[in-house]
């Protein structure tokens, strides 16, 4: 029986290694994907339920140049949809209102801002510069401004979008721009204010159709690339390349690799991957993922009484909300 060998096989079939698998195939390899679950996109999922379209994981990318060249390259330009002008406005919950994050006289006496934050900003420009090669995004924020601007903007600020924790965050894997802009200018605000304005301008977007459109998008390039129901259970080091053994539908089969990308959840790897070693290996098992829980409320539009003009609202710690943060979704596409 003849075994195929390819030059390159994807472990997961998540938006991670669905861009993979297509810039190996751009680049001309022989490239398989295998995806255990029965559908492509991993996290990323829009499903449709009583007329509603639902998002079950995030609900809006952001775009940088590559993106935009990978939209332009599928065929999708035409689907996207931007965020409504609006939904640039962002709210945090404070004493159970929600409170808008522009300069405001609103903002300014509701009490949010306390003398020690406002002075914070004012002499941030003149504190030192770091020196570690990186640190938790809570200590950062602490050493070049103060516990109270984590606590009440960057806490609900990184659970918003990491659902984790900033004590444990990595700043350097989560908000390099931070650390960019503090060893570019010596300080955040400086480099707020002299930083390349004509740089590209990251907009959250969606498409017509979902997030899963961009998935399916990718999806009809890889063709017979991408495989589901393929459950990796082993990958083997060999002398010229790799022997990954999977399952589909029961059966047992195997293939050959010069490289391998795994995209899998740290938990899957640390199992599949035979030839790492311990060490790695219970790294890999220690990598936190954050559960989470999604749900969708819908109201006659006739019965709120707000005008939902904006994102959505986060919810800082100390406002005890067993929740982290609503998103107004038919506001925002
Ligand atoms: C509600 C929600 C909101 C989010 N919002 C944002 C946001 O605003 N901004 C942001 O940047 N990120 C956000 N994220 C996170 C982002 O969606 C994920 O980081 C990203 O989609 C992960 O993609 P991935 O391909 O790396 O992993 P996954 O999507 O987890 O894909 C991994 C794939 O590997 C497969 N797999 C597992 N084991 C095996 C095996 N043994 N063999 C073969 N395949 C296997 C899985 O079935 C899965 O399809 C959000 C996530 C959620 C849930």
């Amino acid at each position: 029986m003849m075994i195929e060998t390819y030059d390159t096989i994807v472990l997961g079939g998540g938006i991670s290694g669905l861009v993979a698998a297509y810039n190996q195939q751009k680049r001309g390899k022989h490239v398989l994907l295998l995806e255990a679950s029965n559908r492509l996109g991993g996290v990323i999922n829009t499903v449709y339920k009583e007329g509603y379209r639902l998002e079950q994981g995030p609900n809006s990318i952001l775009t940088n140049a590559e993106l935009h060249e990978l939209i332009k390259e599928l065929g999708i330009e035409d689907k996207i949809r931007k965020n409504e002008a609006i939904a640039s406005t962002r709210y945090l919950l404070f004493k159970d209102m929600p409170l808008k994050m522009k300069p405001s006289w609103a903002l300014l006496t509701s009490g949010f801002l306390t003398f020690g934050m406002v002075w914070a900003f004012l002499t941030e420009r003149f504190r030192k510069k770091g020196t570690l090669e990186d640190e938790s995004i809570a200590n950062f924020i602490r050493r070049r401004l103060n516990a109270d601007i984590l606590n009440r903007m960057i806490n609900p600020l990184v659970t918003g979008v990491y659902a984790g924790d900033p004590e444990k965050l990595s700043l350097r894997s989560t908000f390099k721009k931070l650390y960019a802009m503090e060893q570019d200018y010596g300080s955040l605000v400086k480099a707020m204010f002299n930083r390349d304005k004509n740089g590209h301008k990251r907009e959250a977007i969606s498409f017509k159709g979902g997030l899963t459109t961009l998935i399916k998008a990718l999806e009809k390039k890889l063709g017979e690339s991408a495989i589901t129901s393929a459950r990796v259970k082993q990958v083997t080091s060999l002398d010229d390349g790799f022997k990954i053994t999977y399952n589909q539908e029961e059966n047992q089969q195997f293939v050959f690799a010069k490289e391998v990308i795994s995209t899998l959840p740290t938990i899957a790897a640390s199992k599949v991957l035979d030839f790492i070693d311990t060490d790695l290996k219970q790294e890999l098992q220690q990598v936190e993922y954050a559960p989470m829980l999604l749900l969708y409320l819908s109201y006659p539009r006739q019965n709120v009484r707000q005008k939902l003009n904006g994102f959505g609202y986060l919810i800082p710690k100390q406002e005890n909300q067993p929740y982290l943060g609503g998103i107004w979704t038919s506001a925002i596409f």
